[in-house]
């Protein structure tokens, strides 16, 4: 038997997916992966993965809460406010799923420490707001050869798309976004644009999917693909997007 008789019993409503079984579960059970942010998408997929029973969480989040955060991030309690992100969401975890192993970097993920902070993790899950932090993410993550599941939200709209280095067909954030120069502080964001929870619910759950099927091998990733969610509609368009051969960070593979 591959799982004990409490993960048999805790796991069993997905163990019955023949498209998982107790080899995908145990494929979970082995995984490492890191979370950027725990905030708006961090809290659906931190909850999802957790839930799963994904074997070992990094969180990394340099932020503490704000009663603003609390409409969307419901990992976070009235009770947490001005606690770290790290420490509240490493609680919340703690009491749905003892078994998980979650490590806390309370720290800014930047040029210095990225590479060693990503190195390590079988996957990695962008749920940060911050177009510099993407950028960086993705750079790392084509270095160390490392999937990546890119995800934006902003009022009711969406957008999600995963990025696999060693796949021929999958290209990177810079090939789909080549603009690094864009004037950060006029992008839209939750702050001065809005955000509604079940915008971040909806990102944040696909995100949990792409993840779980990633690590445990079923399903169809979304690779090429970038989905957008239109939150007023209540509808999806799907773009094919196409590595460039050109592109500086993953052009030439
Ligand atoms: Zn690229």
């Amino acid at each position: 038997m591959l799982l004990s008789d409490a993960e048999i019993e805790r796991y069993a409503r997905q163990l019955v997916m023949p498209e998982l079984g107790e080899a995908g579960q145990a494929k979970l059970r082995a995984a490492r992966i890191l979370v950027l942010g725990a905030g708006g998408l961090g809290a659906p997929v931190l909850a999802g993965l957790a839930g799963a029973g994904v074997g070992q969480l990094t969180i990394i989040d340099d932020d503490v809460v704000d009663i603003t955060n609390l409409n969307r991030q419901f990992i976070h309690q009235t009770s947490d406010l001005s606690a770290t992100k790290t420490k509240s969401a490493d609680d919340f975890i703690r009491q749905l799923n003892p078994n998980i192993s979650v490590t806390c970097q309370q720290v800014r993920f930047d040029a210095q420490n990225a590479h060693k902070l990503a190195t390590g993790h079988d996957l990695v899950i962008d749920c940060t707001d911050n177009p510099e932090t993407r950028y960086l993410a993705n750079a790392v993550c084509q270095q160390l050869g490392t999937p990546l599941i890119f995800g934006g939200a902003v009022r009711s709209d969406g957008q999600i798309t995963s990025f696999v280095p060693n796949d021929a067909n999958s290209p990177c954030l810079r090939c789909i976004f080549p603009h690094t120069d864009l004037d950060y502080d006029q992008a839209p964001n939750c702050a001065n644009a809005g955000i509604l929870g079940s915008t971040t619910m909806v990102i944040g759950g696909l995100q949990t999917a792409e993840a779980l099927k990633i690590i445990a091998g079923f399903g169809t990733p979304l690779i090429g693909r970038l989905l957008l969610y239109d939150g007023l509609a209540n509808s999806f368009t799907e773009i094919e997007v196409a590595p460039n051969p050109a592109c500086p960070v993953c052009g030439n593979k």
